[in-house]
């Protein structure tokens, strides 16, 4: 019989799906269903989850019922089915009363092999009534993750299912998940009753994929040089709000690189339209929020781009997965901001005070990830429960060399303060200890009587962490799954304990440096804070801008600002044009300064093999603001600057900025007409002379050089603005 089966199930695989070999644990699940157990499926995303009850659906006599969250997966997976030629319905919000009542005919008539529906339909009084009287094979819960509070993605209305099920008879469930942590394992399992199910995990290792995490800092430029060099493939590139998505299709798209948005504001046409176009290949990227393409399927997307920072190692798990399903390259980047976890911290301050905890836990492992220097993928499959015994070798923290440290005297501190402890804390109780912070928890466990007290006091509470989070990956501790948070010793650790070995642990990132960020935060053209910037470069560049200017007679800045320095140290101009697009430079002063400064990068560029900038200047999708051009037009027709503050309806002091603003851009502005009738010459000619010889153009200085009592700041500024425009534009 169990040969007969065997055949039965691979004739069908054929017939219907038209593959001839099962993956994975696919055959076994499907024989575990058939025979009305009770399975829990853990397989990856991509790795084949809805063969597993679709196909022992469609040979079962009856329907199956699949819980499935999200409606437009639902309409997915029928329609796929459909074309298979099995007949699929789904029973959602969507329906009308008379598509309702179809549904419900062709399953009582038994003509549905698989009937798909929301968990809110599933709790509707007269839809139980009716799949009470179906003849139903057997219950597949999709995303069965949504189940526990614990997961990232976490939908009460998943909670009553099991009652629900057992008012529809003794059904054998299948229950299925990409993601779940042993934590999140255990609680679904309790929730559905099935403790004793056949689990059928599959390895979550992804071997042809790359994992990569780059600091938040100058993102645009980042992302745009990484799709330059990947030209040609397909890509996903992830933003956390739809206006991101939006802006950075945006920016690609200006950039010569084709790209189109996803997300759920986008009209239910439209997306579809967009999902199509990346699947032909007329575009080669997807833009898109967390919630994209729960449904779409393109086996060679080449990169996955996390533009922010993700809120949950599942998730970002699940949106990686989506890179090389064909099993060649796959490269996934993160560009991680601390700001962006505090940000999204921020975004849960509404929630109730369990989930906003959990949240909180969630963005916590997301940031210790990002932050840690341990091979990317040992950390991931930590994560899901699997443990990796070497580092991958393929991940950006095998590459890169780390700072490594002797950590077996600490090591064994970290795993004393959890035996004294009694196994019963978490890391940031197992820290204050260490460090001997005396805290009202510390005292009233009396945990500052212990030996290990304030052993730890001389290092910061990030290096504990830090040293706990890499012994759990190490298996010295563990994580106990009936308590969350909870750290336990593992045989290993108590072996340690007992016979301690040398072992050496790596120094976090520091990524303080994306802290500040953001370039979206900053000004709109401001220039690039220069953390990306090449030093060596930048002191040449600094020197020859000292050299120009000697020889020219004006101070340094009047040649360029030192921020114009960074970014040409961090991009490279290696001609005219590229030089102009450098913030702060106008085409003005490339003519009367460039060309020392380009002849130099040049030089540099090609005696240390630099990537040129060439692919990377950004374009910028912010067109000129409107104002701005207006200024610069009513400035030509020699309109007084009253008037036009007035006309934009803006200060005095906020204009002069704008004007400020226009200058340092590059542009030449003649504000004489205005200037003569305002102050006589010999003031003119002392403040221009000021500015001639000063160090620097700051209106501060400036002041107290000349006296505050005889001159105002507007004086001063419009003053340095002819003379930048004069001299340096
Ligand atoms: P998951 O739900 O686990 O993310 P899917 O069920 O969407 O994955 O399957 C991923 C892809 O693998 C689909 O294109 C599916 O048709 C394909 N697939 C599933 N099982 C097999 C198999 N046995 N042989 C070949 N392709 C398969
Ligand atoms: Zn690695």
């Amino acid at each position: 019989m169990i040969a007969a089966q065997d055949t039965l199930l691979k004739e069908k695989l054929k017939e219907v799906f038209g593959y001839s070999q099962f993956r994975g644990n696919q055959e076994a699940v499907i024989n575990t269903i058939l025979s009305e157990r009770n399975t829990f499926v853990i397989m990856p995303t991509g790795a084949g989850k809805s063969l597993c009850y679709q196909l022992p659906a469609i040979i079962k006599s009856g329907t199956a019922i699949v819980i499935s969250p999200l409606i437009a997966l639902m309409k997915n997976q029928v329609d796929q089915l459909n074309a298979l030629g099995v007949n699929a319905q789904f029973l959602n919000s969507t329906l009308s009363q008379a598509e309702i009542t179809k549904v419900k005919r062709d399953v009582t008539n038994g003509e549905v092999k698989l009937l798909y529906v929301a968990p809110e339909s599933l709790t509707k009084e007269e839809n139980i009534a009716f799949l009470q009287k179906a003849d139903i094979s057997f219950v597949a819960i999709d995303e069965a993750h949504c189940i526990s509070e614990w997961g990232h993605d976490f939908r009460p209305e998943y909670r009553k299912i099991k009652t629900i099920i057992d008012n529809l008879g003794n059904l054998p469930i299948i229950a299925l998940t990409a993601t779940a942590t042993p934590k999140v394992q255990t609680d679904i399992q309790k929730n559905l009753h099935m403790e004793e199910a056949d689990l059928f995990k599959s390895s979550f290792n992804r071997q042809n994929l790359f994992y990569e995490v780059r600091p938040k800092v100058d993102t645009k430029k980042q992302l745009i040089r990484y799709i330059k060099n990947h030209k040609g493939k397909s890509g996903i590139v992830y933003c956390l709000s739809r206006k991101k998505v939006e802006e950075i299709a945006e920016l690609l798209n200006v950039n010569d690189i084709k790209t189109l948005p996803y997300h759920a504001g986008l009209d239910a046409s439209v997306r579809i339209a967009n999902q199509d176009a990346f699947l032909n290949e007329d575009v080669d990227v997807i833009v898109a929020t967390i919630a994209f393409g729960m449904g779409i399927d393109k086996p060679d997307v080449r990169f996955v781009i996390h533009y922010d920072t993700p809120k949950s190692l599942e998730g970002y798990y699940q949106e990686t997965g989506r890179a090389g399903r064909d099993g060649l390259e796959g490269n996934c980047v993160m560009f991680y901001s601390y700001n962006d976890i505090l940000k999204l911290d921020k975004f849960n301050k509404d929630k109730q005070v369990t989930e906003r905890e959990n949240a909180k836990h969630l963005l916590q492992e997301m940031a210790a990830y990002a932050e840690s220097s341990v091979c990317r993928r040992r950390q991931l499959l930590h994560y899901f429960g699997e443990q990796l015994n070497e580092d991958c070798g393929f991940c950006d923290n095998c590459l890169r060399a780390k700072e490594k440290f002797e950590a077996q005297e600490d090591i064994m501190l970290a795993i004393q303060a959890v035996l004294q402890t009694n196994q019963r804390f978490d890391i940031s109780h197992l820290t204050d200890v260490l460090r001997g912070y005396e805290n009202q928890y510390v005292c009233s466990y009396n945990h500052n009587l212990l030996s290990v007290y304030g052993k730890g006091a001389g290092k910061e509470a990030n290096y504990w962490q830090s040293v706990i989070r890499q012994i759990l990956i190490y298996n010295f501790l563990e994580k106990d799954v009936e308590n969350y948070g909870v750290l336990r010793i593992t045989a290993k650790g108590m072996d340690f304990l007992e016979n301690p070995y040398p072992v050496t642990l790596t120094k976090d990132h520091d990524f303080s440096n994306a802290m500040e960020e953001d370039e979206e935060d900053r000004e709109g053209g401001a220039p690039a804070t220069g953390k990306a910037c090449d030093p060596v470069l930048f002191e040449m560049l600094k020197a020859l801008q000292r050299k120009v200017a000697r020889e020219k007679k004006l101070p340094p800045y009047a040649v360029f600002q030192e921020p114009s320095l960074e970014e040409m140290a961090t991009t490279y101009p290696t001609s005219k044009e590229e030089l102009s697009r450098v913030n702060g430079v106008g085409l003005g002063k490339v003519e009367k300064f460039g060309r020392p400064f380009i002849e130099l990068i040049a030089k540099y560029v090609a005696d240390n093999d630099i990537e040129t900038a060439t692919d990377v200047v950004i374009k910028s999708t912010a067109n000129k603001s409107k104002s701005k051009i207006y200024i610069i037009q009513q400035i030509d027709r020699k309109v007084g600057l009253d008037d036009i503050a007035e006309a934009q309806g803006i200060s005095m002091a906020d204009l002069l900025k704008e004007i400020e603003h226009i200058c340092y851009s590059g542009t030449r502005l003649n504000l004489d007409y205005y200037i003569e009738d305002m102050m006589d010459g010999d003031r003119q000619d002392e403040i221009y002379d000021y500015f001639m010889q000063a160090d620097t153009d700051n209106i501060q200085a400036a002041l107290n050089a000349l006296g505050a009592d005889d001159y105002t700041e507007e004086e001063l500024r419009l003053i340095r603005i002819k003379f930048l425009s004069e001299v340096a534009n």
